[in-house]
């Protein structure tokens, strides 16, 4: 295959540094991005699950060692100089970061096993979804990198994508695959409960540190319940455990600390949720005084589902009119699985939301449907074009409408979708006057990031003083 790469994003040699024109053109085929890339079965492999959000990977790691699959959630951004020598740096920055991650991981695990190391044994997760941003690249970019280490070429890239729906089929025995689709989208929603309890208790916390060091060790509890209680969807009793996370951390807050200005978080999914690529954003707001709340996980999980059955509904339509009958069984076939996961997420989402709220007003979560209403109602967008821009243009204009103090849209650095968000939200922010920032992030520290926070919160606090908090709490 011919290629025009500059020199700059030719992949690497770790023995003669960058690859010559000629070695390029062999190593980058159409074979290459096909081969050890997709759906493979997990049995007697260690799968390694990048982590994105700190609690989200390492529940999930457990769900699938409850099945019994040696699962773990890799180190993240210790590989980062790794990720930045072997891309170009036109790529996206998490694509940076998880390449980093996983050179990372594989070299030390060759350190420490020597000899017995052997890469047939891994498989490394990194989902795709189609549509016009660059996410569908990202794994097919890693295959390269990792097959130009003769000794890492023969780990497999496990591959889930949005076109189902991130279907589990194949990775699992057929007859498990539903249970983990289901105890593995349980530990998402805990997950975020997790992370919304965290974010509603520390910035009230009678001693610092005392709510990250309770939710470290709620999470390591909940690792354990996953593992023992997940395989055999024991959903109450992992609930009950939460209920009790929940009960407990309500006496780290300390009653005397007044509300103060709440703050919604959108962006780009791995930004948003990576702590160290997004430089301790919600603990810097919460330093300059304020309380966050990121979107959720489980949200883009739904979306998936969501946007599936709305593009199977547009072809059965299509079909209808064409009189297709075959093609009009099979999307009626579809569009009853699709409806099915997305019945089953909402429903499960609604019932842990309304338990741990009896306990804490943690905030709720937005359904899909709604965000949908909210572009289609002002025609700000619409979920033809998709990408994370449905959700976050949606999002923050439901942020402001909820009485929210203020919204940040979180992104990597030329990231397609949070810029087009960007573009759309700031004259309507301007209009309903609320306080609205872009922090945009890549590996460099920006001089004026933290001044342009500050402000921002000197205006959120402005904003909480004439308008009062959200209806939520
Ligand atoms: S969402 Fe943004 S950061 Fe992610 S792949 Fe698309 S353009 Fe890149």
């Amino acid at each position: 295959m011919e290629t025009n790469q500059d020199e700059a994003s030719r992949p690497f040699s770790p023995d003669t540094g960058r690859l010559s024109m000629e070695q390029t053109n062999n190593v980058i085929s159409f074979q290459t991005i096909t081969r050890n890339v997709g759906r493979y079965n997990l049995r007697d492999k260690t799968f390694l699950i990048p982590q994105m959000n700190r609690i989200g990977g390492r529940l999930l790691a457990a769900v699938f060692r409850g099945f019994g699959i040696r699962a773990q959630c890799i180190p993240t951004y210790k590989g980062l100089d790794l990720g930045k020598e072997f891309t170009s740096g036109k790529e996206c920055y998490p694509c940076q970061i998880t390449t980093g991650d996983i050179l990372y991981f594989l070299k030390t695990e060759k350190e420490r096993l020597g000899d017995a190391f052997d890469p047939e044994e891994y498989i490394y997760f990194m989902p795709e979804s189609d549509g016009p941003c660059r996410f569908g690249m990202y794994n097919k970019y890693q295959r390269i990198v990792l097959d130009s280490f003769p000794e890492f070429a023969p780990v497999r890239i496990g591959s889930l994508t949005t076109r189902d729906g991130y279907s589990l089929d194949g990775i699992i025995d057929p007859d498990r695959v539903l249970d983990l689709r289901k105890t593995s989208f349980f530990s998402v929603v805990v997950a975020d409960i997790l992370d919304r309890l965290l974010w509603r208790i520390r910035p009230y916390e009678r001693e610092p540190g005392a709510a990250d060091a309770f939710v470290e060790g709620s999470t390591r509890e909940m690792e354990e319940v996953f593992e023992r209680e997940g395989a055999r969807k024991r959903f109450d009793r992992i609930l009950d455990a939460l209920e009790g996370v929940v009960e407990e951390a309500r006496a780290i807050i300390d009653p005397a600390v007044p509300r103060k200005p709440l703050i919604g978080i959108v962006g780009e999914i791995y930004l948003r949720t990576h702590e160290a690529s997004n430089q301790h954003l919600i603990r810097v707001l919460e330093r300059y005084g304020g309380e966050a709340v990121n979107a959720s996980i489980a949200e883009w999980i739904n979306y998936t589902a969501y946007d599936r059955l709305r593009e199977t509904k547009i072809a059965l339509r299509l079909a209808l009119k064409q009189f297709r009958l075959g093609i009009v069984r099979e999307q009626i076939r579809e569009m009853a699985g699709f409806a099915g996961d997305l019945y089953y997420q909402e429903f499960r989402q609604r019932q842990i939301y309304k338990r741990i709220r009896a306990l804490l007003d943690v905030a709720p979560d937005h359904r899909v449907a709604h965000l949908e209403k909210v572009l289609k109602k002002d025609d700000l967008y619409s979920f033809d074009l998709g990408t994370e821009a449905c959700l976050s243009i949606a999002g923050i204009v439901e942020y402001a409408r909820e009485g929210y103090n203020g919204v940040v849209n979180v992104y990597p650095f030329t990231c397609m979708p949070s810029t087009t968000t960007s573009a759309i939200v700031r004259p309507i922010m301007n209009d309903l006057g609320v306080p609205y920032l872009d922090t945009p992030y890549d590996s460099s520290t920006q001089p004026g990031r933290e001044a342009a926070i500050r402000t921002f919160m000197y205006q959120a606090e402005q904003h909480f003083r004439r308008h009062g908090r959200n209806r939520h709490g």
